[in-house]
């Protein structure tokens, strides 16, 4: 009785520490919090929840989700895109911005539920395959491991239904981290569309860094070639990274779409070098 008392005690107070210790315990559940679906422009679709991204690009030959959220999100975005009229089974390709468990976590469950196949960099592909990343906050929120189908190469297109996106590997947040492009038509206009990646430092160590020693290089040259490039519209893996909760009440009919703004890109990576820099001065203070 007593080694049962004992190991039983053990067992509870191994698991508390555990749940004390992980990252995002409190922000994962505020990212996770439901979140109606809506038509952003085009042909692209909002399917995520409040704090994390899902998009779904649909075409008459299949459609493409960007972004599992959480793992637990998996139910909701799935649940978004029937409420939407769309079926599971019409998703054909699964992508991901970035391997961290709450962008990649829900996209096991995604693919199994879909059958699509899931394209990804191969700077990601060994954290998706394994479920495990091996550096930054991540590394202790492990996720269930997913086969990449597709090993997308940076500056690749892949296209369905009329529908082409461009790769962009963005790495420093992660080391495959990929930003996608496209455009849609809107009302008679052809608009840019990206599907950022994300660059911010989120608790990544930028100094003396064994699973990625180039992490400060990576970051600079994706700050350098993303300070390059334009879009009209912008999107993020997280709703605050683009506005969500200021530009959706703006949606109407009729009324300039809030989405479009040529100038948020621009100004997202200026204040987000800004911050990175800041990072690594801080990270190389003794
Ligand atoms: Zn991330």
């Amino acid at each position: 009785m007593k080694s049962v008392a004992l190991i039983a005690a053990l067992l509870l107070g191994a698991g508390a520490a555990q749940a004390a210790e992980l990252p995002f315990s409190k922000e994962r559940k505020e990212w996770n919090v439901p979140h109606r679906p809506f038509h952003i422009i085009g042909n692209i679709y909002y399917v995520g929840m409040t704090g994390v991204s899902a998009f779904l690009i649909v075409t008459p030959r299949g459609n493409i989700l960007t972004d599992g959220g959480l793992p637990e999100s998996a139910p909701f975005i799935e649940k978004n895109i029937r409420a939407l009229g769309f079926k599971l089974a019409d998703v054909k390709i699964l992508l991901n911005s970035h391997a961290h468990f709450d962008h990649s976590g829900g996209l096991a469950q995604l693919k199994k539920d879909t059958g699509a196949k899931f394209y990804a960099s191969a700077g990601d592909q060994p954290f998706l395959e394994s479920g495990h990343i091996t550096f930054g906050p991540a590394e202790k929120i492990d996720t269930t491991p997913i086969h990449v189908d597709h090993v997308v190469k940076d500056g690749e297109s892949i296209s369905l239904g009329g529908t082409t996106l461009t790769a962009h590997v963005t790495p420093g947040h992660t080391k495959g981290c990929t930003t996608w492009t496209t455009s849609v038509q809107d009302g008679g206009v052809t608009r840019s569309v990206m599907f950022f990646c994300s660059i911010s430092v989120a608790g990544n160590p930028l100094t003396g860094v064994a699973a990625y020693p180039n992490i400060v290089s990576d970051y600079r040259a994706s700050f350098a070639r993303l300070e390059k490039m334009k879009t009209d519209i912008f999107l993020a893996p997280h709703g605050n990274q683009f506005g969500l909760d200021d530009k959706l009440p703006r949606l109407k009919p009729g009324a300039p779409n809030p989405f479009v703004d040529p100038g948020e890109l621009p100004r997202f990576i200026a204040k987000a070098k800004a911050d990175f820099e800041d990072a690594l001065a801080k990270s190389k203070k003794p």
